[in-house]
């Protein structure tokens, strides 16, 4: 007997249903695996896009990079200082990858008891100097902000011959408290956690850059200053927010007279600023808690 209208209804409703329910023990038996596998997946994929990156900036810094060797010539020649440039290692460990405290930095410094080595990354700074008006000459501002780092903190790292520990330099990258009461170099160390002489440091970082540029009457109108100063203002990683030294450094009546003055500036105007470190530290810190406490992700340091 043929099969009735009904009956085949039926046996095409059965067949659909059984093709669901074999659907959906397939989604059972794979959404889990998905889920755990994306996310290594994804990260393991993300590392190797930035190694790919970092690549590529350590050969942009290596053969054709302008500022690195502007940078180089201006340690050399104002200072005796020689410095190094990163390679991909670094670079891909200090710009890229992931590490609370200490990543995603467009240019940073190594400071070595010997040596100093810039870490620049031409992908990330492009990305971050696009926040100034003046992208170029805040590239550059930040490249000498950290040459001062180099400046700085390397002659603090000598120590007496007979004694390791013995510090003999005179700790100008330090605020004049602790100047007078570290000796050693393990009281050293442990000062650089302190986040007022974080900020004492980014000061005469970006104090010696605007330095530069008064020495190169690259900003005769203080446009420039300015600008990188509302960029400090909107900082939120609780470390950069120097825009009182800046105001300071644009106000500063004397110029530098040549390249090898710059330290002394610099030094000279973080000193007789009339900026409270511990207060511009305090609304620095609010500023980084108000904006973790937004919910966004808290800004990564930069150096
Ligand atoms: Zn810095």
């Amino acid at each position: 007997m043929p099969a009735s209208q009904e009956d085949i209804e039926v046996l095409q409703r059965i067949r659909l249903s059984s093709t669901y329910v074999r659907l959906a023990l397939v989604a059972a038996v794979l959404i889990p695996v998905l889920l755990s596998e994306y996310t290594p997946l994804k990260a393991l994929a993300v590392a190797a896009y930035e190694k790919h990156l970092a690549g590529n900036d350590d050969l942009t810094n290596q053969e054709t990079n302008s500022l690195v060797r502007r940078m180089q010539d201006l340690l050399q020649s104002g200072f005796g200082i020689k410095m190094d440039i990163a390679g991909a290692d670094e670079i891909y460990q200090n710009v890229y990858e992931k590490r609370e405290g200490n990543s995603n930095s467009p240019a940073s410094m190594l400071t070595d008891p010997n040596l100093c080595r810039l870490i620049l990354s031409d992908t990330k700074l492009s990305e971050w100097v696009g926040r100034s008006k003046y992208p170029e000459d805040f590239k550059l501002f930040s490249a000498l902000h950290e040459v001062s780092h180099c400046l700085f903190i390397m002659p603090d790292y000598a120590v007496s011959a007979s004694n390791s520990d013995e510090l003999t330099g005179f700790l100008h990258s330090l605020p004049i408290e602790d100047r007078l009461a570290i000796k050693t170099f393990s009281q050293l160390l442990a000062a650089e956690n302190k986040p007022e002489v974080s900020l004492y440091r980014e000061a005469l970082g970006d104090v010696f850059a605007l330095g530069y540029f008064r020495l190169m009457s690259l900003d005769p109108d203080n446009a420039k200053a300015k600008n990188f100063k509302l960029i400090r203002d909107r900082e939120t990683d609780g470390i950069h927010y120097t825009g009182c030294w800046i105001t300071a450094a644009t106000n500063f009546r004397v110029s530098p007279n040549n390249i090898g003055d710059l330290k002394v500036w610099a030094l000279t105007i973080v000193e007789t600023a009339q900026c409270d470190l511990a207060a511009e530290n305090k609304k620095s810190r609010d500023r980084a808690l108000k904006h973790r406490a937004r919910g966004k992700s808290f800004a990564q340091r930069r150096h």
